[in-house]
C-alpha cells in the first residue's frame, strides 16, 4: 500500500523501522537512511531476523538538501518519516517539497546555535505544502504526539469545553547507569535546562529551569508506579494546543526527574560542559555539549538492562453537559517488554510507535489534507484505535487526585 523513507537510525528510528516492518500490508516498501550507514545495516539485520523482512538502507546527510532530494527522487516514497534530529526538520521539509512527497516528524525545529524550539519555522511551510497538495504532520511521537491526540479525543467525545490541561510524563524506569538521557543527549539537555514556560489566560508565564532553586514541582501519584516528584517544564505541544483547543484557560507540562539526574545536570551546567557555543581546546574548536554526548551512553543502547515503566498521560478538566468533569487518559509502557519486542527502551518505543501509526494514518488515507498539521487538528479516533492495537494501549478514568492550583 505504501512506500516509506525513514530518516534517522537512532533509538527512535530503530523502533519505527521494526514497527513498520511488522505491518507489510501497510508498509510495502521500507528504506532506512541515516548519516552512519552501519547503524542502518545493523537494524536491517535485526529486522530480517525478527520479522523475516528485507528493508533497504542508504547513507544520507539530511542537512544537505540537494543530496537528500536526489535520494528521495530515486526511492520515490509516498512519505518521508523524519526521526533524525530537530536540526534537520527544515532541510527535510525542503527536500520533500522539492521531490513532491508527504512528511512526518516527532519533534519541532530547533536551530543548532540557539537552544530554542518553536513551531513558527515549520508553520511557515503551510502555504508551500498546500500549494503542492502535500501533507506535513508535525510531532507524531508520544509527547508531542499522543498527548495532542488525547486532547483531540477529549475535545471530540468527553467535553463541550476543555479549560485545563496537565500533561504528566513519568519515567519510573532504571537503566543502571549513573547518568544517561533517554533520547539524544544534546537535544535532551538543551530542552531541560531552559527557562520553563506554561500558558495561562492567553499569556506565557515563565518560571525557573528545573535545576534552579525556585523551580516548580510537586509529587503526583501516578497509576502503577506511585508518587513521583514532577517538574514544570516547557514542551512544544503547549504552543499548538494553546492555539487549537477551544475554551482553554491553562495548559502545563510536567516531567519526573530524580534527584540524582538533577544533581548531575547541575554540576555539568556549572562547569560549562553543557555549553552549545564553540570553545578553543588544544588548538581546535569544540562544542562542549557535543563532546559530552560522545561520553554519555548512547540512548539506543540503554534498553539492554532497563527495567520499570513509563506512565505518560493528560489530566483534562472542563465542562460536559453543564457539569465540571476531570478525566485522566494515560498509557503505561514497560522498558523490558519494549526491548524484547524491538530491541529498544520504552522512551524510544513510545516515540516510534506513534510515528509508525501517524504514517499509517497518512498512507491509508485516514488522515488526508494539504498543508502543515499538528496532531490535534486530525481525527483522533483511528489513531486511538491503532494505539491499543499496536503496542500502546491507553486507559481512561475520572480524575479525583490533586494538582497544584
Ligand atoms: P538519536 O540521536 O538516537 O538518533 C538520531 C539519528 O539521526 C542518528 O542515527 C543520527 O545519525 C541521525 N542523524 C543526525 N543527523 C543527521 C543528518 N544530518 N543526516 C542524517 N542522519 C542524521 O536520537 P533519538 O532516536 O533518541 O531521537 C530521534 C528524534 O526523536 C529526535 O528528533 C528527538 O527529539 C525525537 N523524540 C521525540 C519524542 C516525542 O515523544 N515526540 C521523544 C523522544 C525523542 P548518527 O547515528 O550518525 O549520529
Amino acid at each position: 500500500m505504501g512506500k516509506v523513507l525513514i530518516i534517522g537510525a537512532g533509538g527512535v528510528g530503530r523502533v519505527v523501522a521494526h514497527k513498520c516492518a511488522q505491518l507489510p500490508s501497510v508498509f510495502t516498501d521500507i528504506t532506512l537512511a541515516s548519516r552512519t550507514l552501519s547503524k542502518c545495516e545493523q537494524i536491517r539485520a535485526e529486522i530480517k531476523e525478527r520479522a523475516q523482512r528485507e528493508i533497504n538502507v542508504a547513507q544520507v546527510d539530511a542537512d544537505n538538501v540537494p543530496e537528500l532530494t536526489a535520494l528521495i527522487k530515486r526511492i520515490k516514497p509516498d512519505l518521508v518519516i523524519n526521526v533524525a534530529l530537530p536540526y534537520q526538520d527544515l532541510s527535510i521539509m525542503d527536500a520533500c517539497l522539492e521531490a513532491g512527497v508527504n512528511y512526518l516528524d516527532t519533534a519541532n525545529y530547533e536551530p543548532k546555535d540557539v537552544a530554542h524550539f518553536e513551531y513558527s519555522w515549520q508553520w511557515a511551510y503551510n502555504g508551500r505544502f498546500k500549494a503542492k497538495g502535500l501533507m506535513a504532520v508535525l510531532g507524531s511521537g508520544f509527547d508531542p504526539g499522543v498527548s495532542n491526540v488525547f486532547c483531540a479525543y477529549a475535545q471530540k467525545h468527553l467535553f463541550d469545553e476543555i479549560n485545563y490541561i496537565d500533561i504528566l510524563d513519568c519515567n519510573a524506569g532504571s537503566h543502571g547507569h549513573p547518568f544517561a538521557t533517554n533520547f539524544n543527549p544534546e537535544i535532551n539537555i538543551r530542552e531541560v535546562t531552559q527557562v520553563v514556560r506554561h500558558w495561562e489566560n492567553g499569556k506565557w508565564i515563565e518560571t525557573p529551569p528545573i535545576i534552579d532553586q525556585g523551580s516548580v514541582h510537586f509529587s503526583f501519584d501516578y497509576p502503577i508506579v506511585g508518587p513521583k516528584e514532577s517538574y514544570l517544564l516547557y514542551h512544544e505541544e503547549l504552543e499548538s494546543l494553546a492555539k487549537n483547543i477551544k475554551g482553554l484557560k491553562r495548559i502545563r507540562f510536567w516531567m519526573t526527574f530524580s534527584e540524582n539526574y538533577l544533581t548531575h545536570l547541575r554540576v555539568m551546567q556549572n562547569i560549562g560542559i553543557t555549553r552549545i557555543d564553540e570553545v578553543e581546546y588544544d588548538g581546535k574548536k569544540i562544542v562542549p555539549i557535543k563532546f559530552l554526548k560522545t561520553l554519555l551512553p548512547d540512548p539506543a543502547t540503554l534498553g539492554t538492562n532497563y527495567t520499570g515503566k513509563t506512565v505518560i498521560g493528560n489530566v483534562m478538566t472542563g465542562i460536559k453537559d453543564g457539569k465540571r468533569r476531570s478525566v485522566y487518559i494515560y498509557n503505561v509502557c514497560d522498558h523490558a517488554e519494549s526491548f524484547k519486542e524491538v530491541g529498544a527502551q520504552a522512551i524510544s518505543y513510545t516515540t516510534g510507535v506513534p510515528a509508525m501509526i501517524g504514517a499509517m494514518m497518512m498512507l491509508t488515507g485516514k488522515w488526508k489534507g494539504s498543508g502543515v498539521f499538528n496532531m490535534e487538528q486530525l481525527d483522533p479516533d483511528p489513531f486511538m484505535d491503532a494505539l491499543s492495537k499496536y503496542g500502546l494501549p491507553w486507559q481512561q478514568s475520572e480524575f479525583d487526585g490533586d494538582l497544584p492550583g
